[in-house]
């Protein structure tokens, strides 16, 4: 089997529609490397899309699976319910940043995590509007798309979306937007489209993934805080990529001083297998009646068996301290490469712990998408695996597994400074 034979089937058989990151097809994975069909090894940047912080099949997690595999597979929580649905419950609604008692439902996606978030805070309030922030990302259907604040290639051409959402900038440093620019467009949103008492929720990133790996200013968490009091609007925290020991922290939100309402969760949460979720304040997660919530999927125990060895992982391997120190030898790495004179521009180093960014700029400074997809191209050739992010696509972000060696690490660093010298012409 080769690389360019399954291009040509994918091609026939699949739509354009959903796009290809990488030429390359996958054989078998282990931990942070990857063989494709030609037998070829990459390292892997990019923990197929932030869901890999335990790494691919980590052991514990794989035989957490087999053994439910001789279980059950699937009875449908609704039908008939399972403990490890309950026990994953329990687990979260200990660790999770909420004041008070907490509650978790689970879900497949992250797109499902954040609609149901969404149905929440709205059952709860009694009120239609969501406001979340431009460069965003929630999701693909109807509604998390709505929600996801980037129009091409989400929303262009694909409406209409649900009403009642939406945005306002985010303010972060490396995106050049001020908490008080920021706050202004809100003035200008709840003076010209919607009173504050119509909206349910603020929803946020605590590190927009997509988006570009951007940190909000935590000044606007303080204005959120304040909203709650005097509005109460709630807040909902989209951990899908940020969560799971990536910052630094089980949760993203716990570098910022508020506590969010409720939580979407997903992606690290079970270590390769679909699972999704909301955590949220017990209160909240009561509202809505039986039936309105779940899903045929939702919950499955063999992806909730998967996240229960997860969990146990980031503790027993400290995984939350190995993102700090995975996190210092990318920003190493690369601040080295951006001081050589014979690399692409690099710049906006960000990220919190192993949530790391940068930007490829061009002799002026501006975002250079061609020339940062140009290096990933660059690593794949040298068998490296990265990914670009942000609204321009210009930057390029890093997700490695937090189990990766240092070895690896540091060989996957030095393919990407390669990728990062400048090719003329
Ligand atoms: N929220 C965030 C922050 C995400 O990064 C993503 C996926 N990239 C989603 C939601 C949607 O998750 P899914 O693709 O599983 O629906």
């Amino acid at each position: 089997m080769s690389n360019d034979a399954l291009l040509d089937r994918r091609i026939a058989a699949v739509p354009r529609g959903v796009a290809n990151a990488t030429s390359i097809y996958a054989a078998r994975a282990e931990n942070s490397e990857i063989w494709d069909v030609e037998g070829k090894r990459y390292i892997d940047f990019a923990g197929g899309i932030a869901v890999l912080n335990v790494g691919h099949r980590h052991p514990k997690v794989i035989a957490a699976v087999q053994e439910q595999l001789e279980l059950y597979t699937h009875t449908a929580f609704q039908v008939i319910a399972y403990e490890p649905y309950i026990a994953l419950a329990e687990k979260l609604n200990d660790i999770a940043p909420i004041d008070g008692p907490a509650k978790t439902i689970f879900f497949t996606t992250g797109a499902e995590a954040t609609e149901n978030a969404v149905k929440i805070a709205r059952a709860a309030t009694g009120r239609p509007g969501i406001i979340a922030f431009a460069g965003g990302f929630h999701g693909r259907t109807a509604l998390s798309g709505a929600m996801t604040g980037k129009v091409n290639p989400y929303k262009k051409g694909l409406g209409p979306f649900p009403s009642e959402i939406y945005h306002v900038p985010l303010p972060s440093q490396s995106n050049g937007v001020s908490v008080a620019e920021s706050l202004r467009a809100l003035d200008f949103l709840f003076a010209a489209d919607v009173e504050p008492e119509r909206i349910a929720a603020f929803i946020v990133e605590p590190v927009q993934g997509e988006g570009g790996f951007h940190t909000p200013d935590p000044a606007v968490f303080e204005a959120l805080a304040k909203m709650r009091d005097e509005y109460g609007i709630l807040l909902i925290a989209d951990e899908v990529q940020a969560g799971f020991a990536r910052t630094g922290k089980m949760f993203g939100i716990e570098h910022q001083s508020m506590k969010p309402d409720l939580i979407a969760v997903a992606k690290s949460l079970a270590g390769g297998f679909p699972l999704s979720g909301v955590i949220g304040r017990a209160d909240l997660m009561d509202v809505i009646n039986p039936g309105g919530l779940g899903g045929t999927y939702a919950g499955s125990p063999v992806a909730c068996a998967a996240a229960l060895a997860v969990l146990d992982v980031i503790e027993e391997e400290n995984l939350l301290d190995r993102a700090q120190s995975v996190g210092a030898k990318i920003r190493a790495a690369i601040s080295a490469a951006a001081l050589r004179n014979d690399t692409v521009g690099i710049a906006n180093l960000r990220g919190p712990g192993a949530m790391v960014g940068f930007d490829i700029v061009d002799g002026t400074g501006n975002p250079d998408a061609a020339e940062a997809k140009r290096v990933t191209i660059r690593a794949l050739d040298k068998g490296l695996v990265v990914l670009t992010c942000g609204t321009h696509g210009a930057g390029l972000r890093i997700l490695v597994p937090l189990t990766a060696s240092d070895a690896i690490l540091d060989e996957g660093l030095d393919i990407l400074t390669q990728a990062l010298v400048r090719v003329e012409g």
